[in-house]
């Protein structure tokens, strides 16, 4: 079984087989005709532009009644297709140079969408996409072939494609298509918005999703944690299965608590936050007070090259301006380990995870490093805004790091940027080695947040990415339990703010434990804050302190999970 990674944007769970769905490639060449066909062949491309009309037609009909929003979508191609600067565009080349109409089309729709593309707002510069789309589409009847899309499906399927366009999404058949995994797909994707709208489960940004995976492979799709998980074992289904009965059901009692305050049984409260690696607006904003960690990786992942430094202002203001008012913890740039960038060559590590990888890559590229701290800094103008960096593991990565924050800062002020100088600059705590000397590091940051998932990786030596070993990979293990309340306890007596921002925080059983241990501080997926509310408001703060004391003197992880579930359960009755 292999595991690859992504990110959930249209939250819930799907097994079963992958749909390889590569989208009409045109394969035009620059090509002429004799003298004397301007009119055979300006005809064939009215009629094609009449077809695609047609076509065009069709899907808007078929949608108004359901989803007039999506229909919008079309009626724009339409206008996009009948524009007459395309039309006399096309047909300058076809009477003047003599152009082939395929080559004709894809040149004028091409030019278009390349000056779009250019637009400063990224609204217009997304519509690209739709310009393309069009293309093709004249395009494909030009070449005579029939219109292939995820609307005629024959069974149930996990569909993987390196993007969709924005008719794929809208024409596929909801009630076949029961994920999508897509390659590519950033802040304004369409593949986002919409599979959100249609609630089926989305996994964006997986680095080379149709090379690795086949037609008819099996998978399993958690849309939950942003995983797939191919050629899973049977228990492995099973689990799958049984969570996704679970999540059906949870989804339904949970939603219940979503808008309640976060208070224990005894009455003391604590914050939710939200974990999110878009800059779409969510429902989850709603229910929290903060965002304790945008994944800015995704941005990175879901492009073609390096996002520019204005790329990145306007998708981090963005965020600031979805976020409903939280504060947003940005992390600055996490790749390297599981995470690749396709524009960014690195070199081949024996020990990626144990590589250069998060900060120490942003280290030793400067350039990249200034530029996100530019762009997170010039958006703190907009917003309440803190910035976090990830594999922290001495000191010294903290002043390094730290120097070059300080720096950036100097260089905007001499530009006249607007920015908020007081901003809080924190770590995450998720290498040991910082871990144990948390009240050092305390001295040195604004805050800190604790990666349960890497600190289990790098506590247990063991890859969080080899599912051959996860037997070994305890993130509620008493080992994990003794250097969280180790790392709790040091940052509230320094009276600096610490959180989780790793799954462990939004997983009942370790809530409950963390709360006993001094958290009060939790951020999570949206798709967990109504349960972890739900289970916490079933102990009081004593209940959680003797919990966690015993659990931190277990012997095995087993031990403490089987304590905790059954004191969950013993209340839940
Ligand atoms: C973590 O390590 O716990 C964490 C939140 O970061 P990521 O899962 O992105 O490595
Ligand atoms: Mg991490």
């Amino acid at each position: 079984m292999r595991i690859l990674k992504g990110n959930p944007v249209s939250r819930g769970i799907a097994l079963g087989k992958v749909y390889i769905y590569r989208a009409f490639k045109a394969d035009v060449h620059e090509s002429y005709f004799e003298a004397g066909k301007e009119d055979e062949y300006y005809k064939k491309f009215k009629d094609a532009v009449a077809t695609a009309e047609k076509e065009l037609a069709t899907i808007v009909t078929s949608m108004s009644a359901e989803s007039p929003e999506k229909a919008k979508i079309f009626t724009a191609h339409t206008e996009i297709l009948m524009d007459e600067e395309v039309d006399e565009g096309v047909k300058e080349m076809i009477y003047e140079s003599r152009a082939m109409p395929d080559y004709a089309v894809d040149e004028i729709f091409t030019d278009f969408a390349n000056l779009l593309e250019k637009a400063k707002d990224p609204l217009i510069a997304a519509r690209a996409a739709d310009l393309r789309d069009v293309r093709n589409r004249v395009l494909r009847i030009l070449k005579g072939e029939k219109e292939s899309n995820l609307a005629n499906l024959r069974e149930n399927v996990i569909v993987v494609a390196h993007d969709l366009l924005p008719s794929d999404t809208a024409t596929m058949d909801r009630n076949r298509v029961m994920g999508v995994i897509t390659e590519i797909g950033g802040a304004t994707s369409h593949t986002a918005i919409l599979t959100r709208s249609y609630k089926i489960p989305s996994l964006l940004g997986v680095t080379d999703a149709v090379q690795i995976m086949k037609n008819g492979d099996n998978i399993v799709l958690d849309a939950l944690a942003g995983k797939v998980l191919l050629d899973p074992e049977k228990e492995v289904i099973k689990e799958y299965q049984e969570k996704l009965v679970e999540f059906i059901k949870e989804e339904r009692e949970t939603s219940e608590y979503l808008d309640k305050i976060p208070l224990v049984a005894s009455g003391e409260r604590y914050s939710i936050g939200l974990n999110v690696g878009d800059t779409e607006p969510e429902d989850g904003y709603k229910y929290v007070d903060f965002v304790g960690l945008f994944r800015t990786e995704f941005l990175y992942m879901g492009s073609e090259y390096m996002p520019t430094e204005q790329e990145q202002f306007e998708a981090y203001k963005k965020v600031l301006a979805n976020a409903m008012g939280n504060p947003v913890t940005l992390r600055t740039l996490d790749i390297g380990g599981d995470k690749t960038l396709r524009y960014m060559a690195l070199p081949k590590e024996d020990n990626p995870f144990l590589g250069n990888r998060a900060l120490r890559l942003c280290l030793d590229h400067m350039d990249m490093f200034k530029t996100q701290l530019r762009a997170a800094l010039r958006a703190s103008a907009f917003g309440e805004m803190k910035i976090m960096f990830p594999m922290v593991g001495t000191i010294d990565d903290i002043q390094a790091a730290n120097a070059v924050v300080a720096a950036v800062k100097k260089e905007l002020k001499a530009e006249g940027h607007a920015f908020d100088e007081k901003i809080n600059v924190g770590i995450m705590i998720e290498v040991p080695s910082i871990g144990v000397i948390a009240d050092l590091a305390a001295k040195e940051v604004d805050f800190a947040s604790v990666g349960t998932n890497d600190l289990t990786q790098y506590l247990h030596a063991v890859d969080r990415m080899n599912p051959s070993i996860t037997k070994y990979y305890q993130s509620i293990s008493p080992s994990m339990l003794r250097i969280l309340g180790r790392i709790f306890s040091d940052f509230n007596k320094a009276g600096k703010p610490i959180s989780v921002c790793g799954e462990l925080a939004g997983d009942d059983i370790g809530a409950v434990v963390l709360f006993g241990l001094g958290l009060r501080k939790f951020s999570m997926n949206a798709a967990n804050i109504g349960r972890v509310k739900r289970t916490l408001s079933l102990f009081t703060l004593e209940e959680t302190k003797e919990i966690a004391s015993k659990a931190q003197n277990m012997s095995t992880e087993a031990e403490v999970i089987e304590f905790v579930k059954a004191e969950i359960e013993k209340r839940n009755l």
